[in-house]
């Protein structure tokens, strides 16, 4: 699907999460636009455009909108943290998005609950061989890799493959995140970002990837440890998976 050597689009919501990935960048060119900072350059060869979206749908959207229209990218990855919500999905453990949905769309009755009007559509697939390469390079990367796991109570990590759900919520309570399992059974996790990038990406034809580290399980404890587990867990297993599968991105 990608050329291998085409522009990769890197997004994350927050500074800690690209932290790791940006110190990498070579050649870099900023240009800056619509409140963000887009930096051109290389990482280990290949030639990407990396920028922090800030938090939210519209944020995410924005931002990948504006380096789509922007600069010739062959793909996007958005890579971050993401809560649990399926009961096998861990604290630790990593989910690679296979389709994407907004949890708090509903146009209904005039739409179907979750559909985005007037596209048809509930669910943003994401690119199969790049969620392919990421989810072996994540494996990979969780066993491999020197990160603190077990201070955050994260036992035998896995990688997980399936439906990420996105919402403009911080679900922080038991009781909402058992409101989302009921309502979307096979959701994996929830996050803030994802769905709108697989939607701005579809609008663009350009196939994307979103990658989250579990950092909550989206219950009453969701912020505990909270941006130390991205500073010392996330961003670290971002890196290596990223610069592991980037041939096949
Ligand atoms: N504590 C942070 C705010 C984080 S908002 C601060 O004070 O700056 C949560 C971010 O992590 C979003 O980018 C979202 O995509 C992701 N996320 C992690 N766990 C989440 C959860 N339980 N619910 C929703 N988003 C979550």
């Amino acid at each position: 699907m990608n050329a291998g050597r085409a522009r990769l689009a890197l997004l994350s919501a927050m500074w800690p999460e690209l932290r790791a990935l940006r110190a990498e960048l070579g050649a870099v060119q900023t240009i800056r636009c619509g409140g963000r900072e887009l930096h051109c350059g290389e990482l280990a060869g290949r030639p990407v455009v990396l920028a922090l979206s800030g938090i939210g749908k519209v944020a995410a959207a924005t931002t990948a909108a504006l380096l789509l229209d922007r600069f010739e990218v062959g793909s996007l990855l958005f890579t971050g943290v993401a809560g649990g919500l399926n009961e096998g999905v861990r604290v630790g453990d990593v989910v690679v998005a296979e389709a994407l949905l907004q949890h708090d769309l509903d146009a209904s009755p005039l739409f179907p609950r979750y559909e985005v009007p007037l596209s048809g559509r509930s669910r943003f697939a994401c690119d199969v061989p790049m969620g392919e390469a990421l989810g072996a390079a994540a494996a990979h990367a969780l066993n491999a890799l020197r990160v603190p796991l077990a201070a955050f109570g994260a036992v035998a990590p896995k990688v997980h493959r399936g439906l990420v759900v996105s919402g403009d919520r911080f679900v922080a309570t038991a009781a909402e995140s058992a409101r989302l399992r009921a309502a979307l059974p096979d959701a994996l996790a929830v996050e803030m970002e994802g769905a709108a990038v697989a939607q701005v990406c579809a609008d663009f034809g350009v196939p994307c990837a979103v990658l989250r580290c579990i950092s909550d399980r989206a219950d009453d404890a969701a912020h505990t440890d909270f941006t130390r587990f991205i500073e010392e867990v996330a961003s670290l297993l971002a890196h290596a998976v990223v610069l592991e599968a980037l041939p096949r991105l």
